[in-house]
C-alpha cells in the first residue's frame, strides 16, 4: 500500500495479465528506452468540473506511476481562455486529491510555457515549418479538403512575400496585438494532401484578445490544443501520454511537432473513454444541465461529476475499485452504472455504521407496553467490524414503522406486518397487529399491535420463529430529518445525441420532509457522515445540514431496485 493514499501499490496482482499499458511500459524499460524511468500526467482543461471518466484517467496514470516508482503531474492544460476558470482549477485539484493521486508539488499549467512554447513556433518559422496565413478560420476549414479530396494550400504557405523573415515579423506583430482576434493564424506547412486531416497545415496558434485566468492580458496569441500539448508533456519530460483514443489521428501531428523542433519526445499511447450508462459525460451537456438548472449544480449527487458523487456518500475507494474492475482497453464500450453501484454498495458495506430511520412512517401503537416506560435496547453499529461496537436504541409505546412495512390485506410471502401477524422490531421485541385506525377517506394513520415482554433483544425464548424483522423508530425519541433519494438522471440506457434532454428522467429526485431517525445518528450527523439505514441502503449527511434542518442522501440501495423494475417494464 502506498500509506499516503492507501492505493495499493501493485494494483495489477500476481494472477492479473498486464494491462496493454503497462505491457507497454515493461517493453520500453526492457530496451531502456526514457532511461527506465515513467512520469505520467493528467490533463485537465479547466472549463468545466471533473467527471467519472476523468476518474479513470487520474488512476490509470497514477497508478501508473506508482506501480512503476514514477511520478504523476496533475497539470492544466490551459490554453484557451474563452471558457476557463479558476472555479474549475480549485475543483478539479480538490478532486484530483481526493481520489488520492497525489501529484505532491508536481502541480503545473500549460499556460507557464506560452514563452517557450512561443519561442518553438520561431524555431518552426525559422526551419521553413510553419508560416502566417491570412486566411479567416472559415476559408481555412473551406480549403481543408476531405477525407477523398485533398486540400488546397494556402495562398500564404509558398508566396515570396511569405519569406522566412516576414513570417517571422508577421508573428511578432500577432504577438504584439497589432491585428485583430481572427485576422491571421500560424500555421504548420506540412502536407496539405495528407490523407489525415490533422496534417493540413494545421493551426498552431490564432489571435485572441481574452484575459487569460493566469496571465491575464500578457497574450493575445493563444495556441491550439495539439501545438501545445506535445509540448507540454515535452516540457515536463513526461514518459508515456495516455489520452483517449479520439487523440489516435493526432498523434502523427503530435510525433511531427517534436520531431521537427528536435525536442524531448514523449510517447502518446491511446486507451478508451469510460462511458457509463444513464447518463452523460460531455462536458458540454454537463454544464447545460448545471446552466439551465436541470441540476442543482456541478456536484449535484445525481451528477455523473466527482463532486456530485463524493455528495452522493461515493468514497474514493470504491471509485477506485470500480475502475480497476473495467481495466484499460482500446476498444470504446460503455459500463453499466450498476457496476459503478455495485463497487459503491461493497465498500459501503464494510466500512458504514448501521442506523435506524424511517422514511414514510407510520405510526405503531403498542397497547400493552406501559405508557411512560422507556428502554435502550442494544444494537450492533456494524455486523461487518466488530471493533465498531454497539449502542443503545430507545424504545418505547409508539413507534414508527415503514409504511410499506405494513399491509392490511397481504399477499402470500409478504413476511412483515399484517393484521394479526407477528414480526421481530430489530433489537426489540416481537409484536401482533391487533388493530388498524383508519381517517374518514380509508388511509390507515396508525396501527395498534401488542408485544411479548418475553422476546427482549428480539428472539422469543419458546422458540416461536417468526418470518420478518422490521426496523422502527421509537416515536418520542425521534428526531426528523429531509431525506433526498435519487435515481438515474436518465430513464434512456444511452441518452446520446442532441435531443438527450428529453430522456431526463423526471423522478430522479425525491425529496422525503418527514423523515424519523433515531437519535445516535442525529448526535452524529455531521456533513459527509457515510451510514447504512438498515434493510433501506446506504445514505451520508449532505452539506444543505445546518442547525435548523438535517439533510439526508441516499448513496444506494441496498440492492440493485433498477433492475428488478426495468426487468419488469420489458415484460
Ligand atoms: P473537452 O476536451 O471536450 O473539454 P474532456 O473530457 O476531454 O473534454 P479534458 O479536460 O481535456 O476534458 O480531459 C482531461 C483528460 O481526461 C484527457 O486526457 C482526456 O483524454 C481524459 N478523459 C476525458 N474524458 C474521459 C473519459 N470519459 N474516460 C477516460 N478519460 C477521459
Ligand atoms: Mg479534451
Amino acid at each position: 500500500m502506498n500509506p499516503a493514499t492507501d492505493i495499493p501499490l501493485n494494483d495489477q496482482s500476481e494472477s492479473k495479465p498486464l494491462n496493454f499499458i503497462h505491457q507497454i511500459i515493461e517493453d520500453d524499460n526492457a530496451i531502456g528506452k526514457f532511461q527506465k524511468r515513467v512520469h505520467t500526467r493528467f490533463p485537465p482543461e479547466p472549463n468545466g468540473y471533473l467527471h467519472i471518466g476523468h476518474a479513470k484517467s487520474i488512476l490509470l496514470n497514477y497508478g501508473t506511476a506508482v506501480k512503476y516508482n514514477g511520478k504523476f503531474n496533475l497539470r492544466f492544460d490551459d490554453t484557451n481562455p474563452i471558457k476557463e476558470e479558476d472555479e474549475y482549477v480549485q475543483s478539479i485539484i480538490e478532486d484530483v486529491k481526493w481520489l488520492g493521486a497525489d501529484f505532491e508539488d508536481r502541480l503545473l499549467y500549460g499556460s507557464d510555457y506560452f514563452q517557450k512554447m512561443y519561442e518553438y513556433a520561431i524555431q518552426l518559422i525559422q526551419k521553413g515549418k510553419a508560416y502566417v496565413c491570412d486566411l479567416s478560420a472559415e476559408e481555412i476549414r473551406n480549403t481543408r479538403g476531405s477525407l477523398t479530396e485533398a486540400g488546397t494550400e494556402s495562398p500564404y504557405r509558398n508566396i515570396c512575400n511569405r519569406s522566412i523573415n516576414v513570417n517571422l515579423i508577421q508573428f511578432q506583430l500577432m504577438k504584439a496585438g497589432k491585428f485583430p482576434d481572427g485576422s491571421k493564424t500560424l500555421r504548420a506547412k506540412i502536407d496539405m494532401a495528407s490523407p489525415n486531416l490533422n496534417m493540413r497545415d494545421p493551426i498552431m496558434y490564432r489571435i485572441l484578445h481574452a484575459d487569460h485566468h493566469r496571465t491575464g492580458a500578457e497574450w493575445c496569441i493563444y495556441p491550439m490544443y495539439d501545438w501545445a500539448h506535445g509540448l507540454e508533456d515535452s516540457i515536463e519530460g513526461i514518459t508515456h501520454s495516455l489520452c483517449t483514443l479520439e487523440f489516435e489521428d493526432h498523434r502523427p501531428l503530435y510525433d511531427w511537432f517534436l520531431d521537427e523542433l528536435g525536442a524531448y519526445h514523449s510517447q502518446q499511447i491511446e486507451f478508451s473513454r469510460l462511458n457509463l450508462s444513464y447518463t452523460v459525460m460531455s462536458k458540454r451537456r454537463l454544464l447545460e444541465l448545471v446552466q439551465k438548472k436541470y441540476v442543482n449544480g456541478w456536484d449535484d449527487p445525481r451528477m455523473p461529476t466527482i463532486s456530485g458523487m463524493r455528495r452522493r456518500g461515493y468514497t474514493s475507494e470504491a471509485i477506485r475499485n470500480f475502475t480497476e474492475r473495467i481495466g484499460v482497453a482500446k476498444r470504446d464500450s460503455t459500463v453499466d452504472v450498476a457496476l459503478l453501484e455495485f463497487s459503491v454498495r461493497e465498500h459501503l458495506n464494510k466500512i458504514a455504521p448501521r442506523y435506524m430511520g424511517i422514511l414514510n412512517p407510520l405510526k405503531v401503537i403498542i397497547d400493552n407496553y406501559p405508557d411512560d416506560q422507556e428502554e435502550f435496547l442494544e444494537a450492533i453499529n456494524n455486523p461487518e467490524d466488530e471493533s465498531a461496537g454497539t449502542r443503545k436504541v430507545p424504545f418505547s409505546k409508539e413507534i414508527y414503522i415503514e409504511a410499506e412495512d405494513f399491509m392490511e390485506a397481504p399477499p402470500k410471502k409478504f413476511y412483515r406486518l399484517a393484521p394479526g401477524t407477528e414480526v421481530r422490531l430489530r433489537y426489540a421485541y416481537f409484536v401482533t397487529c391487533t388493530n388498524i385506525v383508519k381517517d374518514d377517506r380509508g388511509n390507515i394513520i396508525e396501527i395498534h399491535c401488542t408485544y411479548d415482554p418475553a422476546t427482549r433483544g428480539g428472539d422469543s425464548p419458546d422458540g416461536r420463529r417468526v418470518k420478518g424483522t422490521i426496523h422502527w423508530v421509537s416515536a418520542r425519541h425521534a428526531k426528523t430529518a429531509e431525506v433526498r433519494l435519487y435515481d438515474r438522471l436518465f430513464t434512456a440506457e444511452n441518452p446520446a445525441g442532441e435531443k438527450y434532454l428529453e430522456y431526463l428522467n423526471p423522478e430522479s429526485l425525491k425529496i422525503l420532509k418527514n423523515c424519523h431517525i433515531e437519535p445516535a445518528l442525529f448526535e452524529n450527523a455531521t456533513p459527509g457522515l457515510r451510514f447504512q439505514f438498515e434493510r433501506l441502503g446506504y445514505f451520508c449527511v449532505d452539506p444543505d445540514t445546518n442547525d435548523n434542518k438535517l439533510v439526508i442522501n441516499r448513496t444506494v440501495t441496498l440492492r440493485d431496485t433498477w433492475a428488478k423494475i426495468a426487468g419488469k417494464q420489458a415484460r
